[in-house]
């Protein structure tokens, strides 16, 4: 057999999943401290939501879906990301008709065809935010601070965060003449994919990976000072409300979503350390998408966090995060009847919730003994025919070696009084 997992896919192993659960775990403990609730949605959808809802010239809805027709002929896409779903979601229940604003996160895999390597795969995590039914700036300094929140817990340090606005359509369309004028004597200049984006996407421009370093890409005019007066006093809102939280920012008009639905505010925080792909969040407004996706006004904002980043930042900056992998008690036993009796002990310890094990494999007590040190067993305890016997046994606290000796019939009530 030689069937491997798909390119650009990995299994969490046990090892791993214990940091997973407790990135999920400290997630919802810090969103919910924020109101924020959870939403799942389904890990396919119709192909064309996410052809509305991200654009057709995106890098995404370009070359990055999966996309398949199911068997009864409809066009489907694995989910490639989580905002055009909640925005559905968000439209099809009905959720305006109640009290706003509706704040949202969710956890879960997306799925891109992308060419996999450190800090990019084809199925991978995220855990992302949407506050539909406002757009007073303070939800957008809120949301940014919810992430860095997360991300200080979890002890890391160094972050960036990069803000710019990229304004509404109508200051928007002013500022793509500008940028298309001052693009026009650099034309032969721009990588092939940018010459293309000229016509369709000017602003794409700005955060071409290829063309990032060249001269003329420093003095191109920025957006976020051509705002209009609207836009312009939100962006001061925002910053205001970042400067009350003592969050630093870095502005950078290199930031931008080209497309119409997009409006306002655009952040990413980034991990320098993390090399080529060091977005480790990355969000903005979204004032336009529920119209184009289900005709309702809706202002709306969000971000979205690799998961798979987390853990690589965290690495990176040598963090090991709190994770118990312990067990309390393991259960040697000498001979058969010790082994039944053991066997009782065992359900009526994990009845009582405490984490136990006992050898199925009629080791030597050695070997027992071997398993409980790899079990990370906090306690252990020896039954033989004499224990059973005398109705009392030794328990011994495998950190300091202190044993002390109970009666049998207490081991529960002595088990739970050492584990709190
Ligand atoms: P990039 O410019 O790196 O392709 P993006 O604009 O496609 O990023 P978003 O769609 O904003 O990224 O996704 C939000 C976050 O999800 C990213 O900042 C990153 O942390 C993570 N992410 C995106 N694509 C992948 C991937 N293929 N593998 C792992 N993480 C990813
Ligand atoms: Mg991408």
């Amino acid at each position: 057999m030689n069937i491997t997992a798909p390119r650009g896919t990995k299994d969490i192993l046990p090892e791993d999943t214990a940091k997973w659960q407790y990135l999920e775990n400290i997630t919802r403990k810090i969103f919910s401290s924020y109101n924020f609730k959870e939403i799942r949605t389904p890990l396919f959808e119709a192909t064309e939501l996410f052809q509305r809802g991200i654009g057709e010239a995106t890098d995404i809805v370009e070359k990055e879906m999966y996309t398949f027709e199911d068997k009864g002929g409809r066009s489907i896409t694995l989910r490639p990301e989580g905002t055009a779903s909640v925005v559905r979601s968000f439209l099809e229940n009905k959720i305006y008709g109640q009290a706003q604003p509706t704040k949202y996160f969710y956890i879960g895999s997306m799925f891109r065809y992308e060419r996999p390597q450190a800090g990019r795969y084809r199925e991978f995590h995220q855990l992302g935010v949407e506050v539909l039914g406002s757009d007073n700036p303070a939800i957008d300094a809120e949301i940014i601070a919810l992430g860095l929140q997360l991300l200080e817990e979890l002890g890391l340090d160094n972050l960036e965060l990069h803000l710019n606005s990229v304004g509404c359509p109508k200051c928007r369309a002013e500022y793509r003449e500008k940028l298309i004028n001052y693009f026009k004597p650099y034309l032969e200049e721009l990588c092939s994919d940018c010459q293309d984006r000229y016509d369709r996407n000017p602003l794409r421009i700005l955060d071409c990976k290829v063309d990032r370093g060249k001269e003329f890409m420093n003095n191109a005019p920025k957006i976020y000072e051509e705002l209009c007066e609207e836009c312009e006093d939100d962006f001061d809102q925002v910053k205001e409300f970042l400067d009350l939280l003592d969050i630093d920012y870095i502005l950078d008009a290199n930031l931008v979503r080209g497309l119409d639905y997009y409006t306002k505010t655009a952040f990413e925080v980034i991990y320098k350390g993390l090399g080529a792909q060091d977005t480790i969040f990355g969000g903005g407004r979204y004032d336009g998408l529920a119209e184009e996706v289900g005709g309702r006004d809706i202002p709306g904002i969000g971000f979205a966090m690799g998961m798979e980043r987390i853990l690589l930042t965290l690495e990176e900056q040598g963090i090991e995060l709190p994770i118990d992998n312990s067990i309390d008690l393991f259960i040697t036993t000498i001979g058969e009847k010790a082994n039944k009796e053991a066997f009782k002990y065992l359900h009526k310890l994990r009845k009582a919730g405490l984490k136990v094990e006992m050898d199925y494999l009629g080791r030597s007590v050695k070997s027992q003994m071997k398993a409980a040190d790899r079990n990370n067993a906090n306690y252990s305890i020896i039954l033989g025919e004499d224990e059973l016997e005398k109705g009392v046994a030794t328990i011994r606290n495998m950190t300091s070696g202190e044993q002390i000796e109970i009666k049998l019939e207490n081991l529960v009530e002595e088990m739970e009084k050492r584990i709190d």
